[in-house]
């Protein structure tokens, strides 16, 4: 046991020990493998997640949650992440966009309607924001939501949006106003993902299997104007206000993969004998392998501190953005220095750091690019005042 798990609660030892059983039973290792290998999303899993609890932890109790607050969130998310990413990718898309944006700027109406099938993994939502001229500068869409008799008409094309085939909707950011840029006249939606004018076409990429990734176009995709989420011409700064969440989900996330995969390495360092001597005994590599565990260390305190400042409900978008810096920096760097010391072994396509390596390259510029979120940083200790993008 680990001594930060030594300071766990009842309540969350029951937790770790229930997605150690999830686990156990839906993503045993070689399951991990067969499903990175042959590009299956974990959607199946949704409804033994959502009866597990998962979902409910952090609704609350009135809403028909859990109602424990995002320090037991982060609990699933680091532990699904040891087991699997790419069921904490699911379990993030669902807890990270769906159920905080209709929690934070739902209506009463969207809140009946919504949250149930979400707490018990009956669907989930995808998040289509990013566009081909709008990436790191994301009020730069273009996708503009026409006001019609009936609600709107929207037209637009959207890029990478992830497990967008699987979704039943799509958190759609689009133009209401008249302003052609920025942050100002953006609308959120919930579109139906098969609404007549949409067009999914899939991307291929080298990692992240299991999440599969969308060019979505919407050609005059008609939505009633209870498809509005949160205020008309507001919906830019809602994102960002339940960015928190998103990128809180990430770093618990990959903190738990970092761990994953430093024990592989770990077990093979220990094993792989050469000049007569475990590997592992090189001080060079043990001194490698003990410098990548006090960086993931590092990464799950500031995970758990930001846990603890969204579960007051305190400002976080400082250290939402540096936990999440450190903690897919953590891994991208246990992935690559991990591929290092396993050389030929990891190399091998069916190795598990191969796996870490190729989708930990996401991470790093997913979610907020960490230079933009640094630049966020340095804007915060007076940085940057004049002539910042
Ligand atoms: C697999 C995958 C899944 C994704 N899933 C989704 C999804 O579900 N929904 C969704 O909406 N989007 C999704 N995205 C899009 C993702 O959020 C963007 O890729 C990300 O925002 C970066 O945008 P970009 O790729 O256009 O890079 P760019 O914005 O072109 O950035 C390129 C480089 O320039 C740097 N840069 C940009 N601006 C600055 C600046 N001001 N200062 C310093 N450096 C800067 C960046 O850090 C980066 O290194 C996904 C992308 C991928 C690859």
């Amino acid at each position: 046991m680990q001594s930060m798990d030594a300071l766990l609660t009842e309540d969350q030892r029951r937790i770790v020990a229930s997605v150690d059983r999830f686990a156990e039973r839906h993503l045993p290792p070689d399951e991990v493998r067969r499903r990175d290998r042959e590009h299956i999303p974990p959607y199946d899993l949704l409804p033994a997640m959502g009866e597990a609890g998962f979902f409910a932890l952090g609704v609350p109790a009135d809403m028909g949650g859990l109602g424990l607050d995002w320090t037991h969130v982060a609990l699933v998310q680091d532990r699904l992440g040891r087991h699997g990413y790419m069921a904490a990718s699911i379990f993030n898309r669902v807890v990270g966009f769906g159920l905080s944006s209709v929690l934070t700027y739902g209506s009463p109406a969207q809140k009946a309607a919504f949250l149930p099938g979400l707490m018990t993994g009956t669907f989930f939502i995808a998040l289509a924001l990013t566009e081909p001229g709008a990436g790191s500068d994301a009020a730069a869409i273009r996708t503009r939501a026409r006001r019609t008799a009936n609600g709107y008409a929207i037209s637009g094309n959207k890029i990478w949006i992830s497990d967008a085939k699987g979704a039943r909707y799509l958190l759609t950011a689009a133009r209401t106003g008249p302003e052609p840029t920025g942050a100002n006249g953006i609308t959120l939606f919930l579109v139906p993902s098969d609404a007549k004018g949409i067009a999914l076409n899939p991307l291929a990429k080298i990692g992240n299997n299991c999440m599969p990734s969308f060019d979505v176009g919407f050609d005059e995709v008609e939505v009633g104007e209870d498809a509005v989420i949160g205020e008309v011409g507001n919906g830019f700064r809602h994102l960002m206000s339940t960015l928190h969440f998103s990128r809180a989900s990430m770093a618990a996330t990959v903190t738990g993969a970092a761990q994953a995969a430093l024990g592989g390495v770990v077990a093979h360092a220990t094993t792989r004998e050469q000049f007569g001597r475990p590997i592992a005994s090189f001080q060079v590599i043990a001194h490698r392998l003990a410098d990548l565990q006090i960086r993931i260390d590092l990464s799950r305190l500031m995970v758990g501190h930001l846990a603890t400042l969204i579960a007051r409900g305190l400002p976080c978008r400082r250290e939402s953005a540096q936990a999440k810096i450190v903690a897919t920096e953590t891994l991208r760097d246990v992935a690559d220095q991990g591929m290092q010391i396993m050389a030929s072994a990891g190399y091998s396509a069916e190795s598990d750091i191969q796996r870490f390596w190729r989708d930990s390259r996401l991470y790093t510029f997913g979610e907020g690019a960490n230079e933009v979120l640094r630049d966020s940083i340095a804007r915060d200790l007076g940085l940057h005042a004049k002539g910042r993008p």
